[in-house]
């Protein structure tokens, strides 16, 4: 038998511990998931404020390590408040990377990969290129960078290069300079040993100027070594049938409870109670990557229509001073809720009948998966993982999962929106539509054993010296 693989998951945020999306739902399940299937895995992230254990811990059997330092992590935010980035995230981040490999060495764990996500945990496969490269604790590691959002890249000023503790030749054009600045997520594009994106749609339209953030090129030159691996669902954090969060529990089997859940959260929204009318969702952060300049355009017509909306988000303060308007205006059939609630996000889930999703952009999502996991039909831009995930509903074959537009305006969702409307009003057809969701299986089972595959075949690559 093969030796078990030793894997180093490294992550900026890590559910159940620190989350502000889904790099840490994925940081949370995927290690599980993999331990699950054999591997010798332990995770690596940040000692935020609010992580009371002051040692390192399992966490469903995966190790925990938290890299301390108070000056840099205990603070209220993880990444910076509503003013703006945290100025020194270049050292924060650095310096995690750097703790990583140092710790790496003192526990005696040598890897055969470690696995980085985004940019915070980028400059590790710089590290382990330019610095360990004689260290033959690391001889055999290889490293795996996971673009979860490429637009955001971990951008800095030039004169921020010394605190990076790397040779001034990197800061070149085929380095981590970026039009005059330093790009760490570039650093990771070309050093790491293989990059994969969290879904394969999203792996191709990143090597073209529209979606590639100016990284395009640099992505392009890496195309044998990139690829991507859809996200799955820890379906046992996202269960309707053990959810504690929700007034009534249900599964595909006693979907009529689901009315249940709906008719609460029309009570705790204030909105008026019925099963009759159509109740759209959307969880998220408020920004023109979600689509919000599309809902933007045209909430107002929305909140004329027979339907009731109920939102929960954070995010650009444009959005928020427009909720709060439409919050105002159209209290009936409106809730919005700007503010990150867990529980609530779960009665929405499981309370609406479309969850919407126009996202301008998206790697993979999760809300989507977690809709069907709820049985509500997602409403979204046919883009990314979103792509990967939904087919377009067709009511002559009664086809597909969900309800997708293609180009990218608001007349297109106004459209995949009132479609899904009429199915909703033919009552037999919706509940099918309902059920058969719930069925779909976007579990870690299938991606789990994905990365298995990349990470063995890695492992046995020779290895190669820059
Ligand atoms: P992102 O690009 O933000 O990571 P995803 O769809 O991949 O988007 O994941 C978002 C995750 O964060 C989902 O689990 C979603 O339910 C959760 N989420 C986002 N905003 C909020 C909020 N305001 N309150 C509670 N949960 C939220």
């Amino acid at each position: 038998m093969a030796k078990t693989l030793r894997v180093v998951y490294c992550s900026s945020e890590v559910e159940p511990f620190a989350k502000t999306g889904g790099l840490a739902d994925v940081a949370g399940s995927l290690p599980r998931a993999l331990k699950k299937l054999g591997l010798d895995i332990i995770i690596f992230m940040p000692k935020y404020r609010g992580i009371r254990e002051s040692k390192d811990l399992l966490y469903n059997e995966v190790p925990v390590y938290f890299i301390e330092n108070d000056a840099y992590f205990d603070r209220e935010f993880l990444y910076g408040t509503k003013e703006g980035d945290y100025p020194d995230n270049l050292e924060r981040f650095s310096f995690f990377c750097r703790k990583v490999l140092a710790k790496l060495k003192e526990l005696n764990f040598s890897p055969d990969i470690i696995h980085c996500n985004d940019w915070q945990t980028a400059l590790i496969p710089v590290y382990l290129k330019i610095l360990y490269t004689e260290d033959s604790f690391f001889t055999n590691t290889k490293t795996i960078f996971t673009i979860h959002n490429l637009a955001y890249q971990g951008l800095f000023p030039a004169e921020d290069w010394d605190k990076l503790a790397l040779p001034k030749e990197l800061f070149n054009i085929n380095g981590l300079e970026y039009y005059g600045k330093i790009n760490i997520m570039k650093g990771a594009i070309i050093f790491a040993d293989y990059i994969t994106t969290v879904s394969p749609t999203y792996s191709k339209e990143i090597q073209t100027p529209e979606y590639g953030c100016g990284l395009e090129g640099v992505l392009a030159s890496r195309r044998k070594d990139l690829g991507g691996i859809l996200n799955g669902l820890d379906y046992e954090i996202w269960d309707p049938a053990k959810d504690k969060s929700i007034v009534k529990r249900y599964n595909k089997r006693n979907l009529k409870a689901k009315a249940i859940n709906k008719k609460f959260l029309q009570s705790e929204s204030n909105m008026d109670i019925g099963k009759n009318i159509p109740l759209i969702g959307a969880v998220g952060r408020l920004t023109d990557q979600k689509g919000w300049d599309l809902i933007a355009d045209i909430i107002e017509q929305l909140c004329h229509m027979e339907l009731q909306i109920v939102i929960l988000g954070l995010g650009e303060k444009k959005y928020h001073d427009l909720m709060q308007e439409i919050a105002q205006k159209y209290p009936r059939n409106t809730s919005i809720n700007l503010k990150f609630d867990d529980q609530l996000a779960r009665r929405i889930y499981a309370g609406s009948d479309f969850f919407l999703m126009p996202s301008k952009f998206e790697p993979c999502g999760l809300g989507q998966l977690i809709s069907y996991r709820y049985g509500t039909i997602p409403i979204a831009h046919a883009t990314g993982g979103l792509v990967d995930t939904i087919i377009d509903y067709n009511s002559n074959t009664q086809n597909g999962t969900g309800f997708l537009f293609k180009t990218y305006n608001s007349s297109a969702l106004l459209d995949a929106i009132k479609r899904a409307l009429n199915i909703f009003q033919r009552k037999a057809e919706f509940e099918n539509l309902k059920k058969k969701v719930m069925e779909l299986d976007f579990s870690w089972k299938k991606s789990a054993q994905c990365y298995l595959e990349l990470y063995q075949e890695l492992k046995d690559r020779a290895i190669v010296k820059v």
